[in-house]
């Protein structure tokens, strides 16, 4: 028998999330982004749920080339453009669109030998200082990609720091959305603005040609706490899943695990969970982490080790060795944990707990 944990994938969900991205920007075309394997939930199983976005969009070439081996044939956009010259042959013989960001991109593209045009977004940095042209040199930079031969369409993107919240006391995209409506006004090209953040909170400022929605069709929140899963109607499309491998009945005094971080207050019955963070669940999940036994929901305890967490049985009398125990996404019995709540506690977001699911656990369809 392997360890019994699992991470399971909800197709459904999936689709679920991407219609919901639909609703809100309904006049938009709608990139289901797919990095980092599709934020940890394998691309060839995301594909299955996200098969109806009008486009996917990546920064690795090896998983757009996983895409088109899945007889993707529609866009596929590069979101950081290419790392070296000989990446953008891949570009022709895979019809990829791609970021352009920096000069260097350009110079790269104009001593590229091709028969194919490429289509490209002209990336505005507008305030997130990460990657793209400052607004002095985003005329400039768009006019050079327009007078070269290799380049076929030119659509214009930016990227926004603060769309799931307040900056400085205001909406968190006023700033950008101004520099890019300055930057790119009067300019011929497809807009592409949004994340989920701005999806969920903004539509109607930033659906723009398409939005970018990540995070929101894995179904986790991007503005967590201050909305929920339920709030935006999203579905999780991961199940992380373990069982109990044993029962500790413990005495007021005792205490449980590394550093002996948790001490019983009265007596408690702990069930041991098969699941640590060599398979992702997140170290810093202090007690009272929720997790869900037999789909009723309880609590870490104590420290989180390599192979094994700690859970309060002591409230569920029915539960104990062998129990189903979900650590986050979809429950027995219609229960459901968001995985919102479990990053939360651990001092990170959704995002990441999706992305780092360890290669040890075993990933299937639900
Ligand atoms: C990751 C990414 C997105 C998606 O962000 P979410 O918050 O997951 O929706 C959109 N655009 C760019 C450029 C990205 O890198």
């Amino acid at each position: 028998m392997p360890r019994p944990i699992e991470a399971l994938i909800h197709t459904q969900a999936l689709a679920h999330n991407l219609a919901r991205a639909r609703a809100q920007a309904p006049n938009a075309r709608v990139w289901a982004v797919v990095k980092a394997n599709a934020y940890g939930h394998g691309i060839e199983r995301a594909f299955e749920g996200l098969r109806g976005a009008d486009g996917f969009a990546l920064l690795d070439l090896a998983e757009a080339e996983r895409l088109r081996a899945l007889d993707w044939r529609g866009p596929i956009l590069l979101l950081e453009g290419v790392f070296e010259p000989r990446d953008l042959e891949l570009c022709s013989r895979l019809k990829l669109w791609h970021a352009v960001h920096c000069e260097q991109q350009i110079d790269w593209l104009a001593m590229h030998k091709t028969h194919e045009p490429h289509r490209v977004f002209l990336k505005l940095n507008s305030g997130m200082n990460r990657l793209g042209f400052p607004p002095a040199a985003f005329r400039a930079a768009y006019a050079r990609l327009d007078a070269l031969p290799q380049v076929d369409e030119i659509g214009l993107m930016t990227h926004f720091s603060d769309a799931d919240a307040q900056r400085q006391g205001v909406d968190g995209i006023a700033h950008q959305l101004a520099a890019f409506e300055a930057a790119a006004d009067g300019l011929a090209g497809e807009r592409t603005i949004a994340n989920s953040a701005a999806t969920l909170r903004h539509p109607t400022r930033t659906a723009a040609d398409w939005v970018r929605a990540g995070i929101m069709v894995y179904g986790g929140v991007p503005d967590f706490p201050e909305h929920d899963a339920a709030h935006w109607d999203l579905q999780p499309a991961m199940t992380l899943r373990s069982k109990v491998i044993a029962v500790q009945q413990l005495n007021p005094g005792d205490t449980i695990g590394y550093g002996s971080a948790y001490t019983c207050e009265r007596a408690t019955r702990v069930g041991i969970v098969a699941c640590g963070y060599a398979d992702g669940y997140p170290r810093h999940a202090p007690t009272g982490t929720p997790v869900l036994v037999d789909g009723a929901r309880s609590r870490t305890l104590g420290r989180v080790s390599m192979d094994m967490l700690a859970v309060d049985l002591s409230e569920l009398p029915a539960s104990g060795f062998g129990s189903e125990v979900t650590l986050w996404g979809e429950g027995p019995h219609g229960s459901r944990l968001p995985i919102d709540e479990v990053a939360q506690p651990a001092g990170t977001i959704g995002y990441e707990l999706m992305c780092a699911v360890a290669p040890r656990v075993p990933i299937r369809n639900a």
